[in-house]
């Protein structure tokens, strides 16, 4: 039995990973000549100074514990580091001015972000009736019903829109954030539900960081996962085509090799697995391609610390589509793991591509020209940053519209049998949800072949 994992980013990694835990043998075809698809740190260097960057993600919640779980299989517990919180001094722009995310009751009553009739309404969350039922809806409809348009249009849709990259009034809530429905399921509501959450978190007897990062960067984890992977593993192979042979599958790549499996997990973007399904299964092909993908990318930036302004202290700057900029996001590096970087320095990390896809496409010299113009408007940032690197991802970022996990259920059902989905395109993008379908796709695929029965791992067997 021999199984093909297309895609080499953590997904295909992952679920290479579980073959190999349950002794099956596998190929992985990556296109590129290098491990980790969208995960990947990289270190600028200026004078003596070292600053390690991520192009990718760079933090991994915890309540998703399946990175965790991994990192602790490959033996990385040690190098595992705590970020510090994600919330504290995190700014939204409204109407060109910088405003505090309201997080502390001082910062909630006096910010002018909310007007008291806004407040009130957000404040009345408790009252509002439950939705028990499973069905989707989007992300603007769900925070409109529990806390309010205001609360939608100034802070919450910026910051969840600007973590999905996405349009909230789009979104599906059942992909981008299924816990806050899980919350109103079970408690009624969300903030009953946080106090439950926090309260049983309490309890237990080690309370893990709400994210982690791995001490040299992100690129650790998928590094590790590639080099304890002891099967086939190709790089530069970008499968162009699959077609039936047999009771397999014989997949062709680009630089002209040909192998045979009897299944194929597909570890790419739903566009992606498009092209290559086109022959095999055009309606399964034609329906991926219509996936939504928007570009994206992160450029990170280092500057001298005095030539940053000291007010106001930012570590975190939404910037919803309404405002009309040319950058999403932004954040302080620096100030949130200092160990990254060099005193006397400052690392910024701006994200683009959602609100103007363009500025992906753009050449260096243009983009640093359009980022110097954005960062000195809102933050006050004058000065040319002393070195920087820019990662892109045209159409790279999946959206999941509302609907989505019904649409990936219907498609996966039409699938040739022995082929089967995984990744950020399908069930949840953050990089917990990619390690998790990457394995329940190997242990989903080991069972289609073994008439419903699946190999013991060989942590269970010892
Ligand atoms: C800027 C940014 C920030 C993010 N921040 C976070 C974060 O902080 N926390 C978090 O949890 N998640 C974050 N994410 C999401 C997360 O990084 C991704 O969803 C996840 O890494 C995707 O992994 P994947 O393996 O499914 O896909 P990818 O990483 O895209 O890997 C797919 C692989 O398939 C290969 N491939 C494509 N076509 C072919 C072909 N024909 N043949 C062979 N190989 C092919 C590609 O080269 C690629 O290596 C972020 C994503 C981005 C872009």
């Amino acid at each position: 039995m021999h199984i093909a994992v297309i895609g080499g980013g953590i997904t295909g990694l992952s679920a290479a990973w579980e073959l190999q835990q349950r002794g099956t043998d596998y190929t992985v075809l990556e296109a590129d000549p290098r491990w980790g698809g969208k995960i990947v740190s990289t270190t600028l260097e200026l004078n003596q100074s070292k600053f390690l960057v991520e192009g990718g993600p760079d933090t991994l919640v915890t309540r998703k514990p399946e990175a965790w779980e991994l990192a602790d299989e490959l033996g990385m517990l040690d190098q595992i580091a705590d970020p510090g919180s994600e919330t504290r001094g995190i700014f939204v722009l409204d109407r060109a001015s910088l405003h505090p995310i309201p997080l502390s009751p001082t910062q909630f009553f006096t910010t002018p972000l909310l007007t008291l009739r806004g407040k009130l309404r957000l404040l009345a969350e408790p009252f509002q009736p439950a939705r028990r039922d499973d069905g989707d809806e989007s992300l603007a409809d769900f925070v409109r019903r529990r806390l309010g348009q205001e609360a939608l249009d100034k802070f919450i849709g910026p910051v969840l829109g600007g973590i999905y990259n996405t349009d909230p009034e789009r979104q599906s809530i059942l992909v981008a954030s299924p816990v806050m429905r899980e919350m109103e399921k079970e408690a009624g509501g969300l903030f009953a539900g946080a106090l439950q959450r926090a309260f049983r978190a309490k309890k237990k007897p080690v309370r893990a960081p709400r994210f982690i990062t791995f001490r040299n960067g992100l690129q650790a984890l998928t590094d590790e996962l590639a080099r304890q992977l002891t099967g086939d593993l190709r790089l530069n192979a970008r499968v162009e085509n699959v077609r039936t042979e047999g009771h397999g599958y014989r997949i062709q790549t680009a630089n002209g090799e040909s192998l045979y499996a009897d299944a194929v997990i597909f570890a790419t973007l739903a566009n992606q697995t498009a092209t290559m399904l086109k022959d095999i299964s055009p309606q399964a092909s034609q329906r991926l391609g219509e996936f939504n993908q928007q570009n994206i990318g992160t450029v990170s930036l280092v500057y001298r610390e005095t030539d940053i302004p000291k007010e106001p202290v930012v570590n975190g700057l939404m910037i919803p589509r309404r405002e009309r900029r040319l950058i999403d996001a932004v954040t302080f590096t620096s100030r949130k793991m200092p160990e990254r970087s060099t005193p006397g320095y400052a690392v910024l990390r701006v994200f683009i591509g959602g609100g103007a896809p363009e500025t992906v496409d753009m050449p260096d010299h243009q983009l640093l020209a359009v980022i110097r113009k954005e960062l000195a408007e809102l933050l006050g940032i004058a000065a040319a940053p002393q070195t920087w690197t820019v990662f892109r991802w045209q159409g790279g970022f999946p959206q999941a519209e509302v609907g989505h996990l019904q649409r990936v259920d219907k498609i996966e059902a039409g699938l040739p049998p022995g082929m089967t989905l995984a990744g950020s395109s399908y069930r949840g993008i953050a990089v917990p949800d990619c390690i998790r379908q990457g394995r329940e796709a190997a242990r989903k695929t080991l069972m289609s072949l073994r008439g419903g029965t699946l190999p013991p791992t060989s942590r269970t067997q010892q």
